[in-house]
């Protein structure tokens, strides 16, 4: 019999979580069946509830549901109770435990893929929805020389500082009152790149960073990255890595065991 794992989402068709813990399974010779649930926007608890009626173990829930799955659990981790947002829930008996690995996610990648320690760096976040949510804490405990959020709209901006700002050194801006800065890791988490749209900023914030970090996953580089690379930036990436390492520590808070991540991220970048 094998265990049952999902993921939840509306759209949830694109997702490519269902082949990547299919590979970890394989890895690490767990007998799991992983799919994809679509939830209507209006049914996410139904279907939860349902998955766990027919014996399912755990979930991972993408866009629109990240709040209403914190909401949802019995029992959260540091890091979601911190981000108030959840991507991985465990049903154990009648706990729904609830977790965010986003950050970890994006952090492993910058630092264990890409080579980039956060210590002592500027860094520049753009935006400030679900995903900036969860990664702000992971970076901050990395201990950077300072972390700017910025966003299109500032009082959600501001509202992540207040939240966040018993954690470390983090500043609000909006996109007409960028600040001068030079940044080290300029990271898009906006959904902007969906669009194929690229958020308002300047050009000159390239011109001293090591990284522009697009979280969007996409074959070719997003206007975002394109327009890094012509000002500047060092080096570039976009969000395949962090993808599957959140993907993997997901695998480890359900099953407790590390699967390989850099054979699969290769796989990825490497699919047409
Ligand atoms: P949300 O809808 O929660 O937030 C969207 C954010 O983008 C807001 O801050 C919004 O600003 C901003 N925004 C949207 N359009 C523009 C624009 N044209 N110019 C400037 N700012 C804009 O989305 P999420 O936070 O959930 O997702 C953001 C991105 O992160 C997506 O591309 C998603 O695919 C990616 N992601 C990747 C993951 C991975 O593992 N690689 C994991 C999670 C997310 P405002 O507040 O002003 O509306």
């Amino acid at each position: 019999m094998l265990d049952l794992y999902a993921v939840i989402g509306n759209p949830v068709a694109h997702s490519k979580s269902p082949l990547i813990h299919t590979i970890f399974a394989q890895q690490t010779n767990q007998s799991i069946q992983y799919d994809a649930r679509l939830a209507p926007l209006e049914g996410f608890i139904s279907v939860v509830e349902n998955f766990r009626q027919q014996g399912g173990k755990g979930l991972n829930v993408t866009v629109p549901f990240k709040l209403e799955a914190y909401q949802l659990s019995t029992h959260l981790t540091e890091r979601a109770r911190t981000a108030q947002a959840v991507n991985t829930l465990k049903f154990e008996n009648d706990e729904i435990l609830g977790d965010n690995t986003d950050g970890i996610g994006l952090v492993r990648d910058i630092e264990s893929n890409l080579g980039i320690a956060i210590a002592a760096k500027r860094i520049l976040l753009l935006g400030a929805g679900g995903a900036s949510r969860g990664v702000i804490l992971p970076l901050l405990q990395r201990q950077p020389a300072l972390l700017t959020i910025a966003n299109r709209t500032l009082h959600k901006a501001e509202a992540l500082q207040q939240q966040f700002i018993p954690h470390g050194d983090i500043v609000a801006v909006d996109f007409m009152d960028f600040p001068d800065d030079k940044f080290d890791i300029i990271i898009n988490a906006t959904s902007a790149s969906l669009h194929d749209a690229l958020p308002q900023i300047p050009a000159e914030i390239f011109s001293h960073a090591i990284l522009a970090y697009d979280m969007m996953y996409s074959q070719e580089p997003t206007r975002f990255l394109k327009f890094a690379q012509q000002n500047g930036v060092q080096q570039w990436a976009d969000g395949t890595g962090m993808l599957v390492e959140q993907a993997a520590e997901s695998f480890f808070f359900w099953r407790g065991i590390n699967p390989q991540t850099k054979p699969v991220i290769t796989m990825l970048k490497s699919q047409a």
